[in-house]
């Protein structure tokens, strides 16, 4: 690609989009341009109609007996085989259930569990804040301790006493990307267990667990899943591992028999036994549903789009060359996840004027704009349009 751009090559783009026609799997609002669907994803047409009848039918006359004739006890792991495909994992290896940060904790807590002569947890200090608080508190109670390094300093904090590497995969400031398959390899000879946070990959960057050997995994639904507010997360465990680990929070889901109440726990076989509590089961519909929407989407074709978006967004930004306004994400397609973060002293008052101006990115203080470019609901003119807002915001501040 390249500039200059004319409105006329970017409708040639969006008329050869292979993508184009996912689009309307989407209800998007008229009049605005949404590039903050990596904070919340946008609503998929399937998903409304969805939980009415699970409301209505399924809870509103099914009542209780819904358990079983709405299979709602199994929803966790078949919407977690409906996200397997997505991040490389096979069936069996993925539960929905609990929240990101809940599912890191107990995730964290079972690698420590299983290996009491390592001592540390290993992770990055630009990591999610929220995964170093769960790290660092299941940590202290296996007795053991979180060791937050520099990105650049992981390979040399990779000694014999690292149980756990625990790092987000695409980084939700700067959408700079860790290579998944040369730090899951270095953990893996330092004798450590790899854990992923998928936050920011799952329905926009390719992963492959099954090919890097990823032993472990989470990432939440409402970002590029599109599951909607409060959507629970997805857990990942590899198979080979899944009856080495023990959940540290059991509860009754996870209970090899839960329907015969027995007083003590003894866990499921499998990837059921990291299950804790009742799934929630109107989350997990509007989940499924939105699922919907990759239904025949190749992830690969996802990816691309969501690179010649976001290498368009760049471009211009570049072409304008606004003072102060200057690219924070990388820009080799393979260390960029599915965002254009933006640098500008005053980032709060761009993005606040891009949205008077109906452009909704978002503000990671104190200096980043972060606009997400989902590639299954934006087209190139969205971009063109929202990029030129953007510029012309910063321009007069
Ligand atoms: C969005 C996000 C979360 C969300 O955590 P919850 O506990 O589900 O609220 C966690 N980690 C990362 C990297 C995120 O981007």
């Amino acid at each position: 690609m390249g500039g200059p751009w004319t409105l006329e090559r970017i409708r040639e783009l969006d008329e050869t989009d292979p993508l184009a026609e996912v689009r309307r799997r989407f209800e998007l609002p008229h009049g605005i341009l949404y590039l903050d669907g990596n904070s919340l994803g946008a609503l998929a047409c399937g998903v409304a109609p969805r939980v009415r009848a699970v409301v209505e039918d399924e809870w509103g006359v099914g009542l209780a007996g819904s358990w079983v004739t709405g299979a709602w006890m199994e929803a966790p792991a078949r919407v977690g085989n409906r996200i397997a495909p997505l991040i490389g994992a096979r069936e069996g290896e993925v539960l929905v259930a609990d929240t990101t940060s809940i599912a890191l904790a107990k995730l964290v807590g079972a690698a420590l569990d299983a290996q009491p002569d390592r001592h540390v947890v290993l992770s990055t200090s630009d990591n999610f804040p929220s995964d170093l608080y769960a790290a660092a508190a299941a940590a202290a109670r296996a007795g053991a301790t979180l060791e937050v390094v520099d990105r650049h300093g992981l390979q040399a904090a990779l000694t014999g006493d690292v149980a756990v590497v625990c790092l987000t995969h695409v980084d939700f400031r700067t959408g700079a990307l860790h290579p998944i398959p040369d730090v899951t390899r270095a953990a893996h000879d330092a004798g450590a267990l790899m854990l992923w946070d998928l936050c920011h990959s799952a329905g926009a960057v390719p992963v492959d667990c099954e090919e890097n050997g990823v032993d472990l995994a989470v990432g939440c639904s409402y970002k590029y899943l599109n599951g909607g507010p409060g959507a629970p997360s997805f857990l990942y465990v590899r198979r080979s591992l899944q009856d080495r680990l023990d959940n540290p929070l059991p509860g009754w889901l996870g209970h090899d028999a839960p329907f015969n109440f027995e007083p003590v726990y003894r866990p499921a076989a499998g990837i059921a036994r990291f299950l804790t509590s009742t799934p929630p089961v109107l989350q997990l519909a509007a989940l499924d549903a939105a699922l919907d929407a990759f239904e025949g989407v190749a992830i690969g074709a996802v990816r691309q789009k969501s690179l010649a978006l976001s290498d368009l967004f760049i471009d211009l930004v570049d072409e304008a060359d606004v003072p102060g306004l200057e690219v924070a994400s990388p820009r080799p397609h393979d260390r960029r996840g599915s965002q254009v973060s933006l640098r500008h002293p005053m980032a709060g008052e761009v993005v606040a004027a891009a949205a008077d101006r109906a452009v909704i990115g978002d503000l990671r203080p104190p200096d980043i704009c972060r606009f997400g470019l989902a590639a299954p609901y934006l087209s190139f003119e969205d971009v063109y349009r929202a990029a030129a807002t953007v510029i012309e915001v910063a321009r007069t501040l």
